[in-house]
């Protein structure tokens, strides 16, 4: 398989697999697309999902991998979904697919993992350093997507003070191929700090970095997996065919990845863009204007995205017509308020504790009527403040999380300068 960037129209530049997954984003700025999606049989879909996810994301991955051994495919994910994945009815004929049962109980986790195991594969044992700076949840899930393999060093950069106790124990309770920086500075200054190094020739002449943002090819195609899944799960608990999927949304990998599903064969109604008071594809879907914007602080703070990256891959997939993108996607937005609402009314009516993120999914699926299901994308654990002052209930942390918190915690600590950063990434 060959990819394509967004932005290559006519189809000049092709990369391999190796070439698109290391570099991330395509030298043009635009993101990578394969150059033709696969079709994929859904009686076999439907078949292996009844017998466990991994199997069936395997089938999935080889139809699009092909230059990847069978074998190889199918060791990568057993190592990768080695953990559940629930549709649950919460009550009501309300079904939501919970994505968050990973070790950094967050959906970003399906695209890690698939990627470090990868990225560890198509790397032949050569040194490799993934450099990536994080405000805090995807730093941890790229830590233990990387965790253990082999060839490759992960250094995570966050900004002090200014991620949670909980994220910070996600980061630096791993070890072994796993640096976490702290950096005397903002997370903008993390951000400036990992540029600088990529646009270093000197020390990308010496050493072999590369990133691992969530626009990588290798995290977001497998972030079309558990849509087939929920699909077969929805359908056998339902009796019920072409679901509406609300998905709570951000920088749009996740739905992005449902239409990626759409477009594999899979059979869905469509998808709600379910966002915080950051509403740019919403608004973009009612006005037909496109106007991204600096983001807003919002409780569900993992979607306070004002310029979606992922909207290049969504026009893409539609031929850049927005009236083909209006019948795939509808746009629901919501305020802070809202979603506290939101999460107070599934735990009194469900007895459910939701965190923000998910509770926004919920709130579009009552709201729009959605006929299907929601993407439950982190534990209400994760965001236990929001969740507890919400509902005046306390979230549980499942034990994984309370064994992490009190393991030792190693980073080193920098200030937020060029040269140091250098210097170390040239000493390891
Ligand atoms: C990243 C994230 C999102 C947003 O996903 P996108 O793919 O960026 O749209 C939603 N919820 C949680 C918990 C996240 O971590």
């Amino acid at each position: 398989m060959k990819f394509y960037s967004t932005r290559d129209k006519d189809r000049q530049h092709a990369a391999s697999l190796k070439d698109a997954a290391s570099e991330g984003l395509a030298p043009d700025g635009g993101l990578y697309m394969p150059e033709s999606i696969p079709q994929v049989d859904m009686a076999e879909v439907e078949r292996l999902a009844g017998i466990s996810y991994s199997g069936m994301a395997a089938y999935l991955a080889k139809t699009i991998f092909s230059e990847i051994p069978e074998y190889e495919i199918e060791r990568i994910t057993a190592e990768a979904y080695d953990f559940p994945v629930t549709l649950r009815e919460i009550g009501d004929g309300l079904h939501t697919l919970e994505l968050f049962h990973g070790p950094t109980f967050a959906f970003k986790d399906f695209g890690a993992r698939f990627m470090g195991r990868m990225m560890g594969l198509l790397n032949e044992g050569e040194d490799l350093t993934i450099l990536t700076a994080t405000s805090g949840d995807t730093g941890s899930a790229v830590a233990h997507g990387f965790y253990g393999v082999e060839g490759v060093k992960v250094v995570i950069l966050y900004p002090a003070g200014k991620v949670s106790p909980l994220q910070e124990a996600q980061m630096t309770t791993l070890g072994r191929n796993i640096t976490a920086i702290k950096i005397d500075g903002s997370f903008d200054d993390c951000q400036r700090l990992v540029k600088s190094m990529f646009n270093d020739t000197d020390l990308r002449s010496r050493k072999r970095i590369t990133s691992a943002n969530s626009i990588n090819i290798l995290r977001w195609i497998p972030q079309s997996f558990y849509y087939f899944y929920g699909y077969c799960m929805w359908k056998r608990m339902t009796g019920k065919d072409m679901p509406e999927i609300a998905v709570p949304s951000g920088n749009y990998g996740n739905l992005a990845g449902g239409m990626l599903a759409a477009r594999m064969g899979l059979p869905i109604k469509g998808f709600v863009a379910a966002s915080n008071a950051n509403d740019v594809i919403p608004e973009y879907l009612q006005t037909g204007i496109y106007r991204p914007r600096p983001s807003v602080r919002t409780v569900a703070n993992a979607m306070d995205v004002g310029a979606p990256s992922n909207y290049e891959r969504m026009m893409a997939m539609c031929g850049d017509s927005l009236d083909d993108l209006r019948h795939e996607v509808r746009g629901f937005s919501c305020s802070d308020d809202e979603i506290r609402g939101a999460i107070a009314e599934i735990h009194d009516r469900y007895g459910y504790l939701s965190d923000p993120h998910s509770a926004v999914g919920y709130l579009a699926t009552r709201q729009l009527g959605v006929e299907g299901f929601w993407l439950s994308t982190a534990h209400a654990a994760k965001f236990k403040e929001v969740t507890e002052s919400a509902t005046g209930q306390e979230a549980q942390l499942p034990p994984a999380f309370i064994d992490m918190m009190s393991k030792e915690k190693f980073f080193c600590r920098m200030s937020a300068e060029e040269d140091a950063l250098k210097e170390y990434l040239l000493k390891i």
